[in-house]
């Protein structure tokens, strides 16, 4: 499939958006950046719709399967984030996974713990990870938009800041001091993985005002 830069991208012409996430923290941040857009938004939480097992090997992969189901399912283009923290000393991980680091009960004190002493048991002085976020918008049709936003930063511990989810406490990005647990949201939505996937996407597939 060509990419978005190679070729035209399919423009989003209606004015309704399913937001393919039952995750509220995600469902919370893309509303906001939805903000500036003329788009009635709703989530498949809301649809009553069902969560597609994440079968695919990277984060484009699962965005792919997540829009497709929504879109499919409601009749509607939806919007997929697929994301998660990629820790360089230990070689990608938690990555795709990241979610699952959590267990069942999607406890992030336990999948920061989790990092946190796998870090140690490696001995790891390397602390640097990044933030991806691969945002898909796909179409009843099939047809699907892909954009890959990521931003660095610097792992510590103990986690501070109550502000944000997942892993945010944990994450210092390049050139701040804070955590994004700490920094004011609309600070994380100007600098993070997501807001960076967001522009491409806007840029490319929603008109202001739409
Ligand atoms: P998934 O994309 O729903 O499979 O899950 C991604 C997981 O990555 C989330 O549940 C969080 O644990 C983590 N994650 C993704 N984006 C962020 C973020 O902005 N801050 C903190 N953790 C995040």
């Amino acid at each position: 499939m060509p990419s978005a830069t190679a070729r035209e991208a399919r423009r989003l012409t209606g004015t309704t958006l399913v937001l393919a996430t039952h995750n509220p923290g995600k469902v919370r941040e893309i509303q906001e950046l939805l903000d500036p857009f003329k788009l009635a938004v709703t989530s498949v939480g809301e649809l009553g719709l069902p969560e597609p097992d994440e079968t695919g090997t990277t984060f484009e992969a699962n965005a792919h399967i997540k829009a497709l189901a929504a879109a499919t399912a409601s009749g509607k283009p939806a919007l997929a984030d697929d994301s998660g923290l990629v820790v360089d000393a230990l070689g990608g991980d938690p990555g795709i996974y990241s979610a699952r680091w959590a267990g069942p009960k999607k406890d992030f004190a336990l999948a920061m713990s989790k990092v946190e002493d796998a870090l140690q048991a490696k001995g790891a002085q390397d602390r640097r990870a990044h933030f991806v976020a691969a945002l898909a918008l796909g179409w009843p049709d099939g047809h699907l938009e892909t954009f890959v936003g990521r931003v660095d930063g610097m792992l510590v511990w103990p986690p501070r800041g109550t502000r944000g989810f997942g892993y945010d406490p944990m994450f210092v990005p390049d050139g701040y001091s804070q955590t994004f647990g700490e920094l004011d949201p609309a600070h994380k939505h100007s600098i993070s993985h997501r807001a960076d996937a967001f522009r491409q996407l806007v840029a490319k597939c929603i008109a202001r005002g739409a």
